[in-house]
């Protein structure tokens, strides 16, 4: 860590902030959530920003925002309504975890979303990106907040090779920034150096010619801005087969389920899955009698799907089926007629699926 503070002092911080805010003030998107710095507004936007592009993040934080207008309409709502709003955004338990943390932002804050680092990581889902991005957006306070865009920028900027996969140059790159964050206005400062990764400091290929910080960069100077970062690949993403089931019962209804309600895709609904590890499609109807306590009929393949989530892969093979008995709930399945099919949560994965029901 010390080498790379110490070549800070080379480094003409004023200079180069002035030049990125410069900039900044000409030429910052225009996004939704900057029409104020409403603390609640700047922590739901920041959530959702977690893993999912600006352009996908604007309508969804817009319909949230119009649901859920203040802490107290997130801390009121049901759950079930929340994920409906998230439905399709993928990563749900940052919504589950946001919804809880308003509450105690409720019961114990009165209302206000803290201001003050130990408070603000105190709630679930708050990590110490959410918490500078909160401190510093919303409340001027001169905080790193610290992602990938931002290690990018600064692995570049002062040519530090170390791998950004590993939580230690997490904590390097939090303290450069507390190093030359701006005092003035670190609210702009942390949204410069974000708007800069994702529009001109870009992952394959950065705009150095028109960046205005290049004459700051080192990692321009030496030509090596496309070597930079440094990222260890990360573990193999494991493949998980299943059979997905859209089962019609006499009225010709449709089969859903509620997901646990923990792990991956906690109390989402979907079709009901079949784990294929062990088993050939022959055998779906008894491990489907034996699980369930139903006998269905399997009918045609439909369609292959594969989602990929940052840890597995679900290859997912799509068959139609039929439960000849007019049922409307059988244990933990219940059958819903198409129109009633919209007004359940589902993972992105299963929403593809309802072109073939
Ligand atoms: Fe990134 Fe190039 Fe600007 Fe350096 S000069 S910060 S590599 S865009």
């Amino acid at each position: 860590m010390t080498k790379h503070m110490s070549s800070l002092q080379n480094f003409n911080i004023l200079n180069f902030q002035e030049k990125l805010l410069t900039w900044y003030y000409a030429n910052k998107r225009d996004l939704p959530w900057r029409e104020n710095q409403d603390p609640y507004k700047v922590w739901v936007s920041e959530i959702m920003l977690q893993q999912t592009k600006v352009d996908t993040v604007i309508p969804y934080f817009h319909n949230f925002i119009e649901k859920f207008p203040t802490v107290y309409a997130l801390a009121a709502a049901d759950e079930q309504d929340v994920l409906k709003a998230w439905e399709g955004l993928g990563y749900y338990s940052r919504a589950r975890n946001l919804q809880h943390a308003v509450r105690e932002v409720v019961e114990i804050y009165d209302g206000q979303v803290p201001d003050n680092p130990k408070e603000l990581e105190g709630l679930k889902g708050i990590g110490s990106y959410t918490k500078g991005a909160i401190l510093s957006i919303a409340f001027n306070q001169p905080e790193p907040a610290v992602d990938g865009n931002v290690m990018r920028v600064f692995s570049r900027v002062l040519n530090i090779d170390d791998d950004i996969a590993l939580a230690k140059t997490k904590k390097l790159f939090e303290a450069i920034i507390y190093e030359v964050i701006s005092h003035e206005d670190p609210s702009s400062f942390n949204q410069a150096i974000m708007d800069l990764g994702a529009t001109i400091c870009t992952p394959k290929s950065p705009a150095c010619l028109i960046c205005p910080v290049q004459e700051h960069c080192l990692g321009f100077e030496l030509g090596i801005e496309q070597q930079l970062p440094i990222k260890s690949k990360a573990k193999k993403n494991k493949k998980i087969p299943y059979a997905v089931l859209l089962i019609r019962n006499a009225q010709n209804e449709i089969a859903i389920e509620q997901r646990p309600d923990d792990g991956l895709l906690a109390n989402l609904w979907q079709f009901p899955m079949v784990p294929m590890q062990d088993i050939s499609p022959e055998l779906i109807e008894n491990w489907f009698y034996a699980n369930y306590g139903m006998k269905i009929k399997l009918g045609e393949k439909k369609s292959d799907l594969k989602h990929v989530f940052s840890h597995l892969t679900w290859e997912l093979e799509i068959y139609s089926a039929n439960f000849n008995q007019d049922i409307r709930e059988e244990g933990k399945l219940k059958f819903v007629t198409e129109e009633e099919l919209s007004s359940y949560p589902f993972p992105v994965s299963h929403i593809k699926m309802k072109d073939f029901v």
